[in-house]
């Protein structure tokens, strides 16, 4: 299969000349699930994204293709049914970035529900989700508890139980599934703006949109509208009139990094707080990350933050559960801070409120999504292409939704013996030339089987006395070629999450990154230093030193 190539230039000369069918706003997760589900049935889609793919909560989540155990608690059995099932195909579509885990759940004597009421439960959550036998859960008792994560505390450990969950990189797939999305026919491009709706005969027929890097209006037609903007769905309702009824509620997630010696849990683990809240530890790399919190937010979408209190708040759960850890501010490495596009309901606390999505139709025939999870993406993108089609398209012949069958790229295996051979040894060679190997294990987990296209060029350097910074080079190379990076922080956060996981790297790095990057887009002085300066704030502001 051939590689997708993202450009923009190309996809901004066809929002200005074609009228498209579908026109989405947002390019999160759930904006990209639309779009590929609307191409791949044989719609002519445009989507355009303010910032870069992923800037908003797609990039800022816990990170879990998960069955939202929580869930149950809430007794939402078909939101547990539905994205329980979505893991199993979600993976199927993508098997290197959304990566089966187990989860270690402590039982406590006076916290959770109890061992029985959980054993009950995680057989529901089984059941519901469709897990297969291999991997449904196991219940433990005290003493396998305890050997499973010896750094508990053992007072009022009653056992423990361990499931199955999956784990991904969220900016990644929802970058993949873009991409997808190109393949399949999609104009798509970043750093466009939707800054007011246009209608004919009270009708929404596209968006007055702005190029955010040379700051011209273009109009983008469409015979459908839809709002996929998470947490700024209600801005886009507002602009066409129709924010009445349900409105958003916008609550607060953050999540901190430390090093993985500072907190070497043998496993993903998932327990509960004193508050009677979860919190998960999970191993990426050379890091542990622990998350999260549900605050409500009423500040500005581009300005949330991890403040130190978040962050305490994690630490005092850490250090509750592992004692012997004993973690403070000090430790953080790196944070980052999302926003739960929430369904207001009256009376209910910010964890009370169902994760559902939920679909608003105006009467222009703008269609709103907000709500869900990651997991749920592509269930989301059907109902909300089946709606489009009911609306507009029910005389055009189109496919019926087939996303479960298309396989994202790196997904698939070297599969010729001679390929898969030359894979093994660029690896062992990377090895052997002293990169890092988490930084080749992230660069399996991200790219897949497209690590042999990056690796390819690995070569053709100069300096071959730094083997990372070559490896960073290539990786540059095939994100700038590939995936429409524009910026430092598209870079370094969004296609290779170092920012998060890696920072020391990305400290390492910068300079370099910039440089190259600053070649390709022949950016001048005043651009370089600008893109240095957002970048240092965001480093800043990861490390809680803002
Ligand atoms: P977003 O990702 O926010 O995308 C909306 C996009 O619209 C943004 O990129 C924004 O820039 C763009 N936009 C806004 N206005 C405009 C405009 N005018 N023009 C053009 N573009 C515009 N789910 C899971 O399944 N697993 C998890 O582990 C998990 N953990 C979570 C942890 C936290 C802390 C949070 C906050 C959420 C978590 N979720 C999880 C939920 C999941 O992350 C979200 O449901 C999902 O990412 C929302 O995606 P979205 O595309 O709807 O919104």
């Amino acid at each position: 299969m051939n590689l997708p190539q993202l450009q923009r230039t190309s996809a901004i000369t066809k929002l200005k000349a074609q009228e498209f069918d579908v026109l989405i706003i947002g390019g999160g997760i759930t904006g990209a699930g639309i779009a590929l589900d609307a191409a791949s049935r044989g719609l002519c889609v445009a989507l355009i994204e303010k910032s870069d793919f992923a800037y908003g909560t797609s990039s800022r989540s816990t990170k879990l293709i998960h069955g939202g155990l929580r869930y149950l608690k809430q007794l939402e059995f078909g939101l547990v049914k539905e994205v329980g099932s979505e893991r199993a195909i979600v993976h199927g579509l993508a098997p290197h970035l959304v990566v089966p885990e187990k989860m270690l759940l402590p039982l406590h004597e006076k916290k959770g529900l109890g061992y029985w009421l959980t054993s009950v439960g995680l057989r529901l959550y089984d059941f519901l989700a469709g897990v297969k036998a291999e991997d449904q859960r196991k219940m433990l008792t005290r003493s396998q508890t305890l050997k499973s994560e010896p750094l508990l505390k053992p007072e009022g450990i009653k056992g423990g139980a361990l499931y199955a969950e999956y784990r991904t990189d969220d900016a990644r797939l929802t970058i993949e599934i873009i991409k997808a999305s190109v393949v399949h026919g999609a104009s798509v491009a970043n750093y466009v703006e939707a800054a007011s709706l246009i209608y004919d005969q009270g009708k929404v027929t596209g968006a007055k949109v702005i190029d955010r890097f040379t700051k011209e209006s273009i109009e983008v037609k469409a015979i459908a509208v839809v709002n996929a903007t998470g947490p700024w769905a209600d801005e886009i309702r507002a602009m066409d009139k129709s924010l009445s009824g349900k409105r958003l509620q916008l609550t607060k997630g953050v999540h901190i990094v430390v090093a993985r010696e500072r907190l070497p849990v043998m496993q993903a683990i998932y327990f509960d707080v004193d508050d009677g809240r979860m919190i998960f530890a999970i191993p990426r790399g050379r890091t542990t990350y622990i998350g999260t919190t549900d605050t409500s937010y009423a500040g500005k979408q581009d300005e949330v933050r991890v403040s130190k209190e978040d962050a305490q708040y994690l630490i005092n759960a850490v250090n509750s559960m592992f004692p012997s850890v004993d973690l403070s501010l000090g430790d953080v490495e790196s944070s980052w801070a999302g926003l739960r596009p929430l369904i207001h309901e009256d009376g209910k606390s910010p964890t009370e409120l169902s994760r559902k999505d939920e679909i608003f139709e105006s009467p222009s025939c703008l269609i709103s999504i907000a709500g869900g999870k990651l997991t749920g993406y592509r269930k989301m993108a059907e109902r909300v292409i089946n709606l489009v089609i009911k609306n507009h398209f029910s005389r055009r012949t189109l496919l019926a939704c087939h996303t479960d069958k298309i396989m994202l790229a790196g997904s698939q295996p070297p599969l010729e013996k001679e390929k898969a051979a030359n894979h093994t040894a660029m690896l062992a060679d990377l090895l052997q030339r002293g990169v890092p190997p988490n930084l080749i294990q992230s660069l399996l987990l991200n790219f897949g089987s497209q690590s042999s296209v990056i690796m390819k060029t690995l070569t053709a350097y100069e300096d071959q006395n730094n083997p990372e910074q070559n490896l960073l080079e290539s990786i540059l190379d095939f994100c700038v070629q590939r995936e429409m990076v524009f910026t430092l922080s598209d870079f370094f956060i969004r296609r290779t999450a170092l920012l998060y996981f890696d920072i020391t790297s990305v400290l390492t790095h910068r300079e370099f990154v910039a440089a190259k990057m600053a070649n390709y887009f022949s950016w001048d002085a005043t651009r370089i230093s600008q893109e240095q300066s957002e970048l240092n704030t965001l480093i800043r502001q990861a490390r809680l030193e803002d």
